[in-house]
């Protein structure tokens, strides 16, 4: 079992394929990359994923930018999903390419799908219902059956919005999402401005839900009640922090240990581009483990 210094499991590899995206979302974090100046190969992602799976990653979330605008997306899953050990791949998308490309994405080994999806339609928001509902429904039909909804609640926008969501994801049969606005370095104005808190949407979902699930990732809430069902990602307790079994690789190749910071991440890609063996890219990516740590700690 792979862990880092504070004993915790590392068993996710989070990889940005593409900086690229054919939207703005006025509250997107971008994975924390601001400039990158390079983007791997699809032989390049499948190394450092291979390396990954030697040592004990299980899954990998493709992400970006918005990964369906990488051309290779589909060469890049197939290549990861014929990795020993890589049990899952996922991958979080703005949906807005998903219908022309839902059964190409099963196919070649794409198991599960994060969609943003903020409202069922805003000025404001571009992830909306109206414009992704032939996407969700398309990769329903393409076979997808674990489909979770992506919202990133935001004070005074789309907070009014959490029922008519829940209800939209309900009808649909997906898993509803609701995510709290995280707090980077470059966003304190637009922090102050939207964050919303889902501590009373959470007591209220503990006080009414048939079922509460605890999902090892986080620690994360799925709350089930009335058929719906609702996962809560608050990413700034401890508990957050304390539980995060991910390591992140940026699309120019860079270990990043927390999506939080810059100053610790590693060129993985440069010990590639020089000739590293598979063992060499493992030490690297230990280094990489090395150097996570909680960003929000216990108090
Ligand atoms: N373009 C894809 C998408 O829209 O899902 C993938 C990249 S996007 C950075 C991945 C997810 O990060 C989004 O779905 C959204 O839920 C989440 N996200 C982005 N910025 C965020 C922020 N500031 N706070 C909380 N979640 C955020």
């Amino acid at each position: 079992m792979l862990k880092d210094r504070f004993e915790r499991q590392i068993d996710i590899l989070r990889i940005s394929i593409t900086q690229e995206c054919n939207l703005k979302c006025p509250y997107c974090h971008r994975e924390g990359e601001s400039d990158p100046k390079d983007t791997m190969s699809v032989d390049e992602i499948t190394k450092i994923t291979r390396a990954s799976a030697d040592l004990g990653i299980k899954k990998v979330k493709i992400t970006g930018g918005e990964p369906l605008m990488r051309k290779e997306v589909t060469d890049i899953i197939r290549a990861i999903s014929s990795i020993e050990n890589i049990e899952e791949i996922s991958m979080t998308t703005n949906g807005t390419m998903l219908k022309e490309q839902a059964c190409e994405l099963k196919k070649a080994g794409l198991a599960r799908l994060n969609i943003g999806c903020d409202s069922l339609s805003s000025s404001i928001l571009p992830k909306t219902v109206d414009r992704l509902k032939s996407s969700i429904i398309a990769a329903k039909n393409a076979g997808f059956d674990s489909i979770k909804l992506n919202m990133v609640v935001l004070n005074g926008v789309n907070d009014n919005s959490i029922k008519d969501m829940t209800e939209f994801s309900n009808e649909q049969g997906t898993t509803l999402q609701l995510i709290e606005l995280i707090r980077t370095k470059d966003n304190s104005e637009f922090f102050q401005k939207y964050f919303y808190s889902l501590e009373d949407i959470e007591k209220e979902l503990a006080s009414k839900a048939e079922s509460i699930e605890t999902r090892p990732m986080h620690n994360r809430k799925r709350y089930n009640l009335d058929g719906a069902t609702i996962e809560l990602v608050r990413p700034h307790r401890s508990e957050f922090c304390a539980n995060c079994r991910t390591l992140r690789i940026t699309s120019d190749g860079k270990i990043r240990p927390c999506l939080m910071r810059n100053d610790n991440l590693l060129d993985i890609l440069k010990n590639i581009r020089q000739g590293a063996d598979n063992g060499e890219l493992s030490r690297v990516i230990l280094e990489g483990i090395q150097r996570r740590e909680p960003y929000v700690k216990e108090r």
